[in-house]
């Protein structure tokens, strides 16, 4: 079972403060305006949901569609107070929580920075698809291993420490220049690395 990322901690927290307070909000108000709420409300549950569900398996898009409910929670925080005049405490719950929720989105949004030793980008994007939590990584020491091109059984990235049969998606993303190939999973393991998932 994957661990998931810190931030989904974090989130689930803020998110907590967010959608108890609206609820209160919402219960403040009356008839048509109390209908209409409680509809946008349940709209912005099942995005809540969906987002978490996203977040907790490390995909970016949770934060894409975690951004795109809070900045609707902040438009519709001003649209109750501009049909109420109401801002009371859940109002100012909602917002600061809502605030803090979209700075920590947009943090996980951001692009990641150049010195991601070496990397692409995009192999870093996808990278992280497969291990959200790549940020928080001990950097590894490069292990002591001869550069080799001759495909083997398995293969490993002289950036990580595991090691993958070639069909793994992970595997095919290993650059040339940082492939090193092994015959057999105990020339591998001999070389301190570890088995993936794919190595049956
Ligand atoms: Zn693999």
């Amino acid at each position: 079972m994957e661990k998931p990322p810190i931030s989904f901690f974090a989130m689930s927290f803020v998110l907590l403060f967010v959608l108890v307070s609206l609820i209160f909000a919402v219960f403040d108000l009356h008839r048509f305006a109390f209908v209409f709420e409680l509809g946008i409300l349940l709209v912005l549950l099942t995005l809540a949901a969906l987002s978490m569900l996203a977040i907790y398996h490390g995909r970016l898009w949770g934060w894409t569609i975690m951004s795109a409910l809070l900045i609707l929670i902040l438009v519709n925080l001003l649209f109750i107070y501009l049909i109420t005049g109401a801002f009371g405490t859940s109002h100012l719950t909602a917002l600061v929580f809502s605030l803090i929720g979209l700075g920590v989105s947009l943090f996980n949004l951001r692009e990641p920075q150049n010195e991601q030793d070496g990397m692409e980008i995009e192999e870093y994007e996808k990278a992280k698809d497969y291990y959200p939590y790549i940020d928080k990584m001990e950097p590894i020491e490069e292990p002591k291993v001869e550069k080799t091109f001759t495909p083997g059984k398995f293969v490993a990235s002289r950036k990580a420490n595991k090691f993958h049969a070639p069909k793994c998606d992970w595997a095919k993303r290993i650059g040339k220049e940082n492939q090193i190939w092994f015959d057999s999973e105990q020339e591998a393991k001999a070389k301190g690395f570890e088995a993936d998932k794919c190595v049956a």
